[in-house]
């Protein structure tokens, strides 16, 4: 048996002695995964050849790095609340071997440089493989077309003005209409602003209690329609991203039924609470959309179980404790969440026995893989070895001081979570692992050098 700093240097090894879980063939076995060159190279039941150079999986479950279509990593521009690096390392901290970056930075990605710089700065922080998505607009701001096909060229996977809804139908439907052409994908934050304007949470009897201005279903739900609609009048291909009501996963069930290209995604946070959670005025529970009521929750998960969701996301926002300590109304929305959402959906769906490891996985690796296309969130041999190790049994206590993320604005603090990630591998590399010596715990983080290769 090998130790992991010598494989890291090794051209061909295995990874004994683990239950694989493949979401793809939708099936867990024991067995045993070949890495060569940073690929997949064989994938088998039972054991590693006995006189092949070995790692030992130690019993523990391996399946394909998480695949995130959703993140918020700041930089450039909001260094403060989170770099390239860090967020990386939080990725890899969580399982996360590929993210969508959303293009919501100062400057915003709206231009072909802007997209290879963020390749390149991630290249060179080599935790996670950061696919940039371009923005839908010049500066996002909703009237000029950006250049979607300059971006594209430059390596963008999707294009989205994330964090303000594109308002003008017509500028959308130009914008499906071009992405349509190289059959782009659009990833659409739907939100009906003369509804959600001056909101702060989800409007029901909560908001009325807390005297907080609410933000109606309809703010998502209507927006949420008018793009199915257009996607339906371009042929375009449509991701509707953080999908918090269960409205919205109607109007999705309904658009898939009539064969519409439209996925969708939700997150972490909106299976875990509903609105009673900001009984406290917490700000680490404010967001947006808002979290909703329990019924809301429960057709999420229906949706995540009927194959309407595609995918589980983090819509990870940092923001700084400086922001987030004020007064409800003057905190910015948004939560972290790349290191916690492993355990918050096995947590939610496969302790409570909703769904089986294979489908819960699917949803956070070879769905929002297959969204991307490409080879993310496989363990087809051949695909690279990204890889997650984890122990889908072990509890703990989530603590914002733990986090690798720059920011500290997780949702969950205190709550404790079954599922943690033991080690990451980033085209065959540790780039993620911690270990216990001694009972105490040692995490430790090592860039993987052919990321840093291809950027240098
Ligand atoms: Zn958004």
């Amino acid at each position: 048996m090998k130790n992991w700093l010598e494989v890291s240097s090794m051209d061909r090894w295995w990874v004994d002695n683990v239950k694989v879980v493949d979401p793809v063939a939708d099936r867990v076995f024991d067995g045993s995964l070949c890495v060569q060159d940073g690929l997949i190279a064989e994938l088998r039941e039972g054991p590693a050849p006995e006189d092949a150079p070995r790692l030992d999986g130690e019993g523990l479950h391996l399946a394909p790095g998480l695949v995130d279509l959703h993140v918020h990593l700041r930089e450039p521009g909001f260094e403060e609340k989170e770099t390239i690096e860090s967020g990386s390392r939080s990725a890899a901290r969580g399982g996360v071997t590929t993210l969508c970056a959303m293009p919501n930075t100062n400057p915003v990605c709206d231009d072909g440089p802007r997209v290879s710089y963020i390749l390149e700065r991630s290249a060179q922080a080599g935790f996670a493989k950061v696919l940039p998505v371009g923005a839908i607009t010049r500066g996002s701001e909703g009237r000029e077309l950006a250049d979607l096909g300059e971006m594209h060229y430059e390596g963008a996977c999707a294009f989205s003005d994330d964090g303000r809804p594109v308002s003008d139908s017509g500028v959308m439907r130009r914008a499906m209409e071009l992405g349509r052409t190289w059959d782009a994908l659009i990833m659409s934050h739907s939100e009906e602003r003369s509804l959600s304007e001056g909101g702060q949470v989800h409007e029901g009897a909560m908001s009325a209690k807390l005297g907080l201005e609410g933000i109606p279903r309809e703010a998502e739900s209507i927006a949420v329609d008018r793009e199915v609609r257009l996607s339906r009048l371009t042929g375009a291909r449509l991701h509707l991203c953080h999908l918090s009501s269960g409205s919205s996963v109607e109007i999705l069930r309904r658009a898939k039924a009539d064969g519409l290209k439209v996925t969708g995604e939700t997150t972490p946070h909106y299976l875990l609470l509903d609105d009673s959670a900001i009984e406290g005025y917490d700000t680490h529970k404010k967001m947006n959309p808002p979290i909703r009521e329990k019924s809301d929750q429960e057709a999420l998960v229906a949706g995540l179980c009927d194959g309407t969701l595609d995918a589980v996301a983090t819509d990870h926002a940092p923001h700084t404790e400086i922001e987030k300590n004020v007064e409800f109304a003057y905190a910015p929305f948004g939560v972290i969440g790349l290191e916690t959402s492993l355990a918050a959906v096995l947590t939610r769906l496969y302790h409570s026995k909703l769904m089986e490891l294979p489908r819960v996985l699917a949803l956070m690796s070879s769905r929002p893989g297959a969204i991307l296309g490409g080879n993310a969130g496989s363990l087809e041999p051949g695909s690279p070895a990204d890889l997650c190790l984890f122990d889908p049994e072990e509890e703990w206590l989530v603590r914002a001081e733990d986090m690798a993320s720059r920011s500290r604005n997780t949702a969950f603090e205190g709550m404790t979570l079954r599922g943690r990630v033991r080690a990451t591998f980033l085209n065959g590399s540790p780039v993620y692992r911690r270990t216990m010596d001694e009972g105490k715990e040692n995490e430790v983080f090592t860039p993987a050098k052919r990321m840093q290769e291809s950027a240098s």
